[in-house]
């Protein structure tokens, strides 16, 4: 799958929240959110004034959790559609989707110190998933699967 490689700071200007996409940086006084919270482009201060819509107010939500998980659009759409054909409430559903992804599991186990990290890390074949090499981020982990360091 394709991944975002355009500015990553000014995510989380867009979205009015640390979103905490760079590691170390995110909590140090480098970071762009910090230092100037407007929305990014030469209008971003006055659009934080407008009023926004219900419809605004989902999008935001949307797009700050796909920016949050490193997700793309088409691949989020298909999770949302995993998620409701699931029994329960859609939304946890796609958390619990969101979350099970390699790359969220490596950076919660504390591996990566980032997603991008975890995801890079990933792709150049450092971590096994039930001792078999994994070097694909978005493969859902289920409950019981053993995530390691490959070591030889
Ligand atoms: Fe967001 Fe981290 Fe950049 Fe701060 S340093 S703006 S939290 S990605």
């Amino acid at each position: 799958m394709a991944r975002y490689t355009g500015a990553v700071c000014r995510q989380c200007r867009r979205e009015g929240q640390k979103l905490f996409l760079k590691g170390e940086r995110c909590y140090s006084d480098k970071c762009a959110f910090a230092r100037r919270s407007t929305v990014p482009g030469q209008h971003g201060p006055n659009q934080m004034r407008k009023k926004v819509s219900e419809y605004g107010l989902q999008l935001r939500a949307k797009q700050s959790t796909r920016r949050y998980y490193g997700v793309l659009e088409g691949q989020f759409a298909e999770y949302f559609d995993m998620a409701e054909r699931k029994a329960g409430m859609t939304g946890e559903n796609l958390l619990r989707i969101l979350e099970s992804r390699l790359d969220n599991v490596v950076y919660r186990c504390g591996f990566a110190a980032s997603r991008k990290e975890a995801r890079q890390l990933i792709r150049h074949g450092h971590y096994t998933l039930n001792g078999h090499k994994a070097n694909i981020p978005s493969i859902l982990v289920k409950s019981g699967d053993v995530v390691d360091v490959k070591t030889t």
